[in-house]
């Protein structure tokens, strides 16, 4: 009696868990072909750090260490002095990539727009070295992502 109803209950199952399988089939696939096919990213998405420059190729930033000061992390290191126009600029400008926790403070903080969270989440590297990020490497992702970074920032302008 309690094998009958066992095996009556397992066919039930079976037969379940089949529709189940049938009506996903014909549904829109809920994942994508990565990285044949990639989701939106939203404008306000907190990806690789980059230091961005002025038009006229004259880095943003001020070295007011704003960021540095901000970040609960402590990843980022900066040194600086005057240049002789008067200007002060960064010397060193580090970014311990793998201290970020991605909190956007530091984006937050600049008053120059200089250090932002760009688009970019495909940077991921073989060894801890390779994400301890320097001047030259920030400023070479700003200039590499500066289209799309200007326009995320344009488009979320407005809720700020
Ligand atoms: S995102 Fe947050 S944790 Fe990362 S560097 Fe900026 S302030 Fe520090
Ligand atoms: S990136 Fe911005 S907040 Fe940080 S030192 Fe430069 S100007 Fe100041």
């Amino acid at each position: 009696m309690i094998a009958r109803y066992i095996k009556a209950f397992t066919l039930w199952e079976f037969v379940k868990a089949h529709a189940l399988t049938l009506r996903y089939f014909f549904k829109a696939k809920a994942t994508i072909n990565y990285p044949f096919e990639r989701n939106p990213v939203s404008p306000r998405f907190r990806g690789e750090h980059a230091l961005r420059r002025y038009p006229n190729g004259e880095e943003r930033c001020i070295a007011c260490k704003l960021c540095e000061a901000v970040c609960p992390a402590q990843a980022i290191t900066i040194e600086a002095e005057p240049r002789d126009d008067g200007s002060r600029r960064t010397t060193r400008y580090d970014i311990d990539m793998t201290k970020c926790i991605f909190c956007g403070l530091c984006a937050e903080a600049c008053p120059v727009d200089a250090v932002v969270e760009g688009p970019n989440y495909e940077y991921s590297t073989e060894t801890r070295e390779e994400l301890i990020y320097d001047k030259a490497k920030l400023l070479d992702n700003g200039d590499r992502w500066e289209s799309a970074i200007a326009a995320n920032l344009a488009a979320d302008a407005p809720y700020r």
